[in-house]
């Protein structure tokens, strides 16, 4: 999704000033730097990602110039999160730099059917990833349809973790 305004602001500098070390199986910042190069080429400057306590379950921030940064939520930053999981985020982030929301039917809609387009052809593992997201994390999860975003539930750290068998 993309973060704007003073709220998203504040959680930027907050993350970049602390940034989480990866408790991850890869770094993230190195998977968001691989998917820009082999599948969003049109993104020809790297992109900075933080992981940190925020509420969106991952964003991107970007600036009328169109320098972005990815937030990863803390939530992701477990040695289970697949790199399926991380490869659909942050391809999906990224892509928020090349389709940019449109106007449909007089709202702001930040996944418009070009996005769908793109996130679906350099995707591969959309599917696989949702999956593991709703079956792992879901009792986390509030998904605002209106707003097309995925958010992460206050108290987050107080829901214990599901048990693997
Ligand atoms: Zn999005």
């Amino acid at each position: 999704m993309i973060w704007k305004g003073a709220r998203a602001e504040r959680a930027l500098r907050r993350v970049r000033d602390r940034p989480e070390l990866p408790l991850t199986t890869f770094d993230p910042s190195e998977v968001v730097e691989q998917m820009r190069i082999e599948r969003v080429p049109e993104v020809t400057a790297p992109v900075p990602c933080f992981m940190g306590d925020i509420s969106p379950l991952a964003c991107i921030l970007y600036d009328d110039q169109g320098s972005g940064t990815v937030l990863i939520h803390s939530l992701l930053n477990d040695p289970q999160t697949p790199l399926a999981v991380m490869k659909l985020i942050a391809t999906h982030e990224l892509l928020h730099l090349v389709a940019r929301p449109e106007i449909i039917e007089g709202k702001r809609v930040s996944h418009p059917p070009a996005f769908r387009e793109l996130e679906n052809a350099r995707c591969p593992e959309k599917r696989e990833a949702w999956q593991w997201i709703r079956d792992e994390l879901g009792w986390y999860l509030s998904i605002d349809r209106e707003s097309e975003s995925t958010y992460v539930r206050r108290g987050w750290r107080e829901i214990p973790r599901r048990v693997q068998a």
